[in-house]
């Protein structure tokens, strides 16, 4: 992998360069990167242009052949592109060695796509006439990722794309751009012509403005969050192109009171402080029945008090940094916030002291009124907040009072509430016995309401995106 754009089937530095710091040692630089603008934006859509021409002409079945070669290189470099990912997001090496695999297997999972039927024939009213309908690639296709999951989601949206026939550029988060460029640099030894696979890295406002500016470009796929998506969404709008949106998330853990409250309390534990609570399914309010508060509160703090907070590269980490300086101060001004305004801090609630890095511990908070910010905005750090609850009424009005609706769990032993809560939560993935944290690349994923728009993600509904219908009328004369 080269810290530098990929362009044109060519790895280009620039004069322009900024450092990303490690977030769990601070001093270390982890990498040096070009800091792209407007121009190399525009000429890596134009690039995207000339290699979608290329690449559409390639079957489906040799596509899904550079797809499994990219994903058998993915997996013979995965100690190297495991430590680039934890030096640059802090994620813990456990995570970060199975998110590399994940990457891998997305591809595989998607190469089986060029072996699948690409669309349908139906008899014709008219005589004489052959009537079939066919996927086709869109063209150029813009890929915007963050950093939280550097490699996993870039490779969920690249793959989906490339296997579609589209000319793809791709613009990772300058906080961790590693893990895309080695899935790039393994796509590009595997077999994707010059052109169709382009990556620019740097800030995302002139990227935005290059898209603003782009002819030719078909379709945008972001993954951030629900500010940015607006904004950008709002500056596309009159270009008519294409959008998916992935969103942020408040995600809501239900116990039910027959859960079994030991199992619970692990996956709330799991779901709200693994990789310091920066993923978008991450659990961060849990509702609790009235009968069993008590004995669930004390469940939940002894599960989180055995998650060890610590350094991202040792095995046994689950709670690394956070990904910068201003996250730690705004989520522990956040917790302050929560506090004057009534809430009770039962575990953590101040920064790790005697760490270099970026460091927040689990966070439990009661006491927090449902419609307070702590409890209805997303802060994607490492802190929860518990509230009682005493009926699936109100459980249901809390699990859908925010403007998210990404992922939410209820925890039950009792079928008609797990029924009712799949029926009636407005989320894009509904759990029942399963932590709200965690998806299965087979499977649709997004979210609905402010979490996510347009087709969603993963599984077979990615083509829906990635792809138009063209239907063929054919009479023979
Ligand atoms: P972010 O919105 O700050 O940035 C996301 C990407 O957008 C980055 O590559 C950034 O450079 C780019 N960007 C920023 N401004 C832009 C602009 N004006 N035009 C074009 N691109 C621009 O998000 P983040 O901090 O990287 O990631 C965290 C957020 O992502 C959280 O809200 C989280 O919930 C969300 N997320 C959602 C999902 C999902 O599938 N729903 C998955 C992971 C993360």
């Amino acid at each position: 992998m080269q810290a530098a754009n990929f362009v044109a089937g060519q790895w280009r530095t620039l004069p322009r360069t900024f450092d990303r710091e490690n977030p769990a040692q601070p001093s270390e630089v982890a990498g040096t990167y070009p800091a792209s603008g407007v121009e190399e934006g525009l000429e890596a859509l134009r690039a995207a242009a000339a290699g979608a021409a290329a690449w559409r002409q390639v079957g489906p079945p040799e596509r899904a052949r550079v797809l499994h070669k990219a994903a058998a290189l993915l997996e013979s470099r995965s100690p190297e592109v495991t430590a680039a990912i934890i030096r640059e997001v802090g994620k813990p090496l456990t995570e970060a060695r199975g998110e590399v695999q994940r990457a891998a297997d997305i591809l595989r999972y998607y190469a089986g796509y060029g072996y699948q039927p690409q669309g349908y024939a139906v008899a014709s009213t008219r005589p004489n006439t052959r009537l079939t309908s066919q996927r086709v690639p869109l063209g150029v296709v813009a890929l915007i990722t963050p950093w939280n999951f550097p490699i996993a989601i870039p490779a969920w949206k690249l793959a989906p794309a490339l296997i579609a026939g589209n000319g793809v550029v791709l613009k990772p988060s300058s906080l961790g751009p590693a893990g895309a460029l080695h899935l790039a640099a393994a796509l590009a030894e595997a077999g994707v012509p010059d052109g169709a696979l382009n990556v620019v890295v740097g800030p995302g406002t002139p990227f935005g403005q290059a898209l603003r500016r782009a002819e030719g470009l078909r379709a945008v796929s972001f993954t951030g969050s629900t500010e940015v998506g607006r904004h950008l969404q709002a500056g596309l709008g009159p270009s008519l192109v294409r959008m998916q949106m992935e969103l942020g998330g408040k995600n809501v853990y239900c116990v039910w009171e027959d859960a079994d409250l030991a199992a619970a309390a692990q996956q709330v534990a799991y779901g709200a402080f693994g990789y310091a609570g920066q993923k978008c399914t991450a659990t961060s309010r849990v509702l609790v029945h009235e009968s069993v508060y008590g004995d669930f509160r004390e469940a939940l703090v002894a599960a989180s008090r055995a998650m060890p907070v610590g350094d991202p590269r040792e095995e046994r980490t689950a709670v690394g940094p956070l990904i910068d300086a201003s996250s730690l101060e705004r989520v522990e001004a956040a917790v302050r916030r929560a506090e004057a305004g009534g809430g009770r801090v039962v575990l953590g609630g101040a920064r790790v002291s005697g760490l270099p890095g970026h460091f927040f511990p689990p966070t439990i908070v009661e006491g927090v009124d449902p419609a307070a910010e702590l409890a209805q905005e997303e802060l994607f750090g490492p802190v929860l907040t518990l509230h009682p609850m005493a009926g699936l009424d109100q459980a249901i009005g809390l699990a859908n009072g925010t403007r998210y609706g990404l992922a939410a769990t209820v925890a039950t032993r009792s079928l008609a509430v797990a029924e009712a809560f799949l029926d009636r939560v407005d989320a894009g993935v509904v759990h029942v016995n399963q932590p709200t944290a965690g998806v299965e690349y087979q499977v649709p994923f997004g979210g609905v309401k402010e979490s996510g728009l347009g087709p969603k993600e993963q599984g077979w509904s990615a083509l829906d995106f990635f792809s138009d219908w063209k239907t063929r009328v054919v009479t023979v004369m």
